[in-house]
């Protein structure tokens, strides 16, 4: 069974989720850092795409020690899956991801990929194969399913969480809007992509909760139907 997948974001008030120059900012505060971690320790294993981790290298690791000793307690690694989605193996092997933090590293990436950058990767990390040209992501979350991963968190960027929501793959979506403006055509939006043109193709979501932190407001949102798609 494929995994159920929450997305969580961060986003200004125009929908930014960084700068044009693709820059790591800080959109939320303490508070939503915590229910943020909190989110992650309670997944499987969390996702990232390969631009994210050119642009921010992140670890992804749980950051509170109470967390991670929840998480030993219940008898799993201190740190979820950590999963990047890279078609051509392009991640630097020095990534943080592939280092901080003891724990499972997977890689996605296709068939074009050099086999040699697969080799050199599979020291730090089990490498999965989806698709040709790119990552195919519903082979790789019926893949990511067979490993037993059953909760999936993904945290970015906008052009993996587009190419999730268009093939129907995304069931929740966490996303807080901060109180800054960050402008630009060009900056990244929470979800990039091609975008839809009919309305028939829009991807229809039901409003669970709002809740204010600190200066921002998180909406939660469950997507109407995604399995009509699965
Ligand atoms: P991204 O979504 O992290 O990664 C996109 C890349 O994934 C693609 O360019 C592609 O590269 C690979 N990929 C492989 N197969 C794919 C598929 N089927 N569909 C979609 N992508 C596929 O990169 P991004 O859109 O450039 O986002 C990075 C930006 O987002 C950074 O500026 C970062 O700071 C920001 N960010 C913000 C937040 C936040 O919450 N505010 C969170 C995360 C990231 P290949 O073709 O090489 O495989």
């Amino acid at each position: 069974m494929r995994p159920y997948v929450v997305v969580n974001v961060a986003m200004s008030a125009d929908g930014k989720i960084s700068t044009r120059e693709r820059r790591q900012v800080k959109i939320s505060g303490a508070q939503d850092f915590v229910r943020v971690d909190r989110l992650k320790a309670g997944s499987e294993a969390v996702m990232v795409g390969i631009g994210t981790v050119l642009a921010d290298d992140p670890s992804l690791t749980v950051k509170s020690e109470e967390c991670r000793t929840h998480r030993r307690n219940r008898g799993v690694d201190e740190h979820p899956v950590r999963i990047v989605v890279d078609s051509r193996a392009r991640i630097p092997p020095e990534a943080s991801i592939l280092h901080k933090g003891a724990g499972k590293r997977i890689v996605v990436t296709s068939h074009r990929a050099d086999p040699k950058k697969i080799a050199a990767l599979q020291q730090y990390a089990t490498v999965i194969i989806a698709g040709e040209d790119e990552v195919d992501l519903t082979a790789m979350m019926d893949k990511l399913g067979e490993t037993g991963i059953q909760r999936l968190m993904v945290e970015g960027g906008g052009t993996l969480i587009a190419g999730l929501i268009s093939a129907g793959l995304v069931d929740e979506i966490y996303t807080y809007i901060g109180n800054m403006i960050i402008g630009g055509k060009n900056a990244p939006t929470f979800v990039d992509g091609n975008g839809c043109i009919l309305e028939s193709e829009f991807c229809r979501l039901t409003l669970i909760e709002t809740h204010r932190i600190e200066n921002g407001v998180l909406l939660h949102w469950k997507v109407v139907n995604p399995e009509k798609k699965k």
